[in-house]
């Protein structure tokens, strides 16, 4: 492996005839002998160069809001947790007491990142099933309540589900955005109805960075007697969370977005407000979630809680510096390019750009090539071609849609990097539009020559 974990030439294979040319046992093959050899070790000439060049290959990643690198300082923290203290933290004996003693400090910690109690903390197993909890939750302990109130613009975990509750019979209302990616609160207050069980809306959006009012929101909640959930996923680290100033009664948070491991989440469950767990099993977490608890995952999060308190500051000025010269040198570098959402209030790290006339797909993976990693709005994952639903959403067309790419920063990015970034964006672009069939002229073409109104630049 090499220093970014990525699998190298040193095949199981191959590590023997490796090991005996290190130790000058073994006399360096004739290359017709030695390509027999990779053939017998089921390799082939072109698959060994790349597999070489990746191996060698430098990552620059701008995929934050995707997942993030975990922090050594993180790692280092669990691995005792995988080596020695492995007990279950329900066990009655002593060594599960100590593994429950360290679980419930890291519950301290990440309680005291959004300023709550440590018993108002639930862990889970991501963002998406804490999303689903608070929602189940609500429906569950309000059965004559069937209506959702939430955006058009969730993550999949709320979108999906609320699709699933549709099916169910509950009324799932999914309020539009406009163009900058913005809420009109006045119709939220609007669609909240007497039978409305819950209300569930994102703090940051993880395509666009677009920041709703949280606060509002929840005071329009309150005044209606509505629970408020917040799927603040893409917050910590960034924003400063604060559940008491602002007022909710549920809040998501993943570990694997502010430098933890993948595999935990948590809720926020405010003291007082109705729970029914739902993974039903054992009692753990006070009887509010059944499973046995991810214990080196969580010891993990508790460590990158402490450092996100830390990291606030980095984010927002060295971080959104970075951001910036980035956005901005494309915006005017490369012509029919456009921000995508609104540029204030956003996350410090959050870029969405349009690039007129170009597949993202494209852009995505002649990036790859140079190894850089972004990702695009669209459904890329699934292998769909279906814009993204929080684009299109924001009334962009499908067009202009299926040609943006987020770029999301962290604390490891360095200027270098987006240099790196810089350098290689507006040949990557030219070249694309200039074998595109979506492409009226040239890369020369002027902005205003063929571009939709800009939603914001
Ligand atoms: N909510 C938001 C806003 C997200 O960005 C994500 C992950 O991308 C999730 C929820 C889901 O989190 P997880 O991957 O932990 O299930």
């Amino acid at each position: 492996m090499n220093h970014m974990g990525i699998r190298s030439i040193n095949t199981p294979n191959l590590n023997p005839l490796r090991a005996k040319i290190k130790a000058g046992e073994h006399e360096i093959p004739a290359w017709p002998q030695m390509s027999l050899q990779f053939r017998q070790a089921g390799l082939n000439w072109l698959s060994v160069c790349h597999r070489t060049i990746m191996s060698q290959r430098r990552t620059y990643y701008f995929d934050n809001n995707a997942t993030t690198r975990i922090a050594p300082e993180v790692l280092e923290a669990m691995l005792p947790f995988l080596r020695e203290w492995w007990g279950n933290p329900s066990s009655a004996y002593g060594f599960g007491k100590q593994v429950s003693k360290h679980l419930e400090d890291a519950r301290t910690k990440v309680a005291a990142l959004i300023n709550a109690d440590p018993k108002e903390i639930v862990f889970t197993s991501c963002g998406t099933e804490s999303n689903n909890s608070a929602i189940e939750s609500a429906l569950a302990t309000q059965p004559a309540k069937r209506h959702v109130l939430t955006t058009a613009v969730e993550h999949s975990a709320v979108i999906k589900h609320g699709e699933v509750l549709q099916k169910r019979g509950c009324q799932v209302t999914f309020l539009p955005v406009d163009a900058d990616g913005a809420l009109d609160l006045h119709l939220l207050d609007k669609s909240i109805r007497p039978d409305t069980a819950i209300v569930s809306v994102m703090w940051a959006n993880n395509e666009t960075g677009v920041v709703f009012p949280i606060e509002e929101i929840a005071a329009i909640c309150r005044g209606k007697n509505v629970l408020f959930h917040t799927d603040a996923t893409q917050a910590p680290g960034k924003m400063k969370i604060d559940v008491h100033g602002l007022g909710v009664d549920f809040l998501t948070l993943s570990a694997h977005k502010l430098h933890a491991p993948k595999g935990v989440g948590l809720l926020y469950v405010k003291r007082r407000v109705k729970y029914q767990p739902y993974l039903i099993g054992g009692h753990q977490e006070r009887g509010k979630r059944g499973g046995t608890e991810n214990v080196a995952g969580i010891i993990g999060f508790g460590r990158a809680a402490e450092l996100a308190e830390a990291h606030l500051e980095d984010e927002n000025t060295r971080v959104r510096g970075l951001r910036d010269r980035l956005e901005n040198t494309i915006l005017s570098t490369i012509p029919n390019t456009i921000r995508t959402g609104a540029k204030e209030p956003r996350l410090p790290n959050t870029s969405n750009i349009a690039f007129e006339s170009v597949e993202a797909e494209a852009i995505l993976h002649q990036l790859d090539q140079l190894g850089i990693c972004v990702s695009s709005g669209s459904a890329c994952t699934t292998g769909s071609l279906d814009p993204s639903h929080v684009l299109t959403a924001m009334g962009m067309k499908p067009a202009r849609a299926r040609g943006c790419v987020r770029i999301s920063l962290g604390i490891y990015n360095t200027d270098e990097e987006v240099d790196y970034f810089l350098k290689h964006i507006p040949r990557v672009i030219g070249k694309l539009r200039e074998d595109s069939p979506l492409h009226p002229g040239t890369a020369r073409v002027t902005p205003a020559a063929h571009a939709e109104p800009a939603a914001k630049v």
